[in-house]
């Protein structure tokens, strides 16, 4: 399964794509993770990436897609892409590339988190800046008020987590990501606005329903279009 992972900054993405990653047994990747991977592959285009990140410059598109694409042949289970598709042109390469090398089509899972839930979320977030340990007053606050649980340190609170630039954030993210979902017909939405693991769950329940179908399906030698479920 190739399973594409949407969500606004801070709805609890890397978590999900964490316990995914368990229960499918796949890996799961974001665009940092890929070109990581393929620079300590030691390939010629992992030498090349190397020697852009060296010199700081900007890592194209088309190499992003290209790297992309190898790791997904490369991964005989499928992936769990976390932050890629980033644009409505990635996610046009990815779905023609896909279909070009007979690879299955995606599911795209949507963390749906309402906006004011996402503030007060960020919002709540800490950080030492001696140890770097990140805290969230909500969910994983400090054991002595205000102060780093490791270093002692006061925490403080990141400078683009304030509202309005959180609010900012979300709607860049909404116009950028809205126009990718017509690449990707099997899109299921869930609701990121409960506890991680009752959202969990809840991908579990959708994503068992699939598969179901889909080994079904296979089997009677149909292509399997899981969202027509
Ligand atoms: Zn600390």
């Amino acid at each position: 399964m190739i399973l594409l992972l949407f969500g606004p900054p801070g709805s609890g993405k890397g978590t999900q794509a964490r316990l995914l990653s368990q229960w499918l047994g796949i890996p799961a990747l974001s665009t940092g993770d890929m070109l990581r991977a393929e620079v300590s592959s030691g390939s010629d285009l992992g030498r090349e990436l190397s020697e852009i990140l060296q010199q700081g410059r900007y890592v194209s598109d088309d190499l992003v897609n290209t790297i992309v694409i190898r790791q997904l042949e490369a991964a005989p289970h499928g992936m769990i892409l976390d932050g890629y598709p980033r644009t409505a042109d990635q996610a046009d390469f990815l779905r023609r590339a896909l279909g070009e090398r007979s690879l299955e089509a995606p599911v795209a899972v949507h963390l749906n988190v309402p906006d004011d839930a996402i503030i007060e979320r960020l919002g709540a977030r800490r950080i030492c800046e001696h140890c770097h340990r990140v805290y969230n007053l909500l969910q994983r606050p400090p054991q002595y008020d205000g102060r780093c649980d490791d270093c002692t340190t006061a925490l403080t609170t990141r400078a683009d987590d304030t509202p309005e630039v959180i609010r900012q954030r979300l709607a860049t993210y909404t116009r950028v990501t809205t126009p990718m979902f017509v690449h990707f017909p099997c899109n299921i939405p869930v609701n990121g606005n409960q506890h991680p693991d009752a959202v969990f769950s809840e991908i579990q329940t959708v994503l068992s329903r699939l598969s179901d179908w889909v080994s079904q399906n296979t089997r009677l030698g149909i292509s399997p279009t899981p969202c027509t479920t």
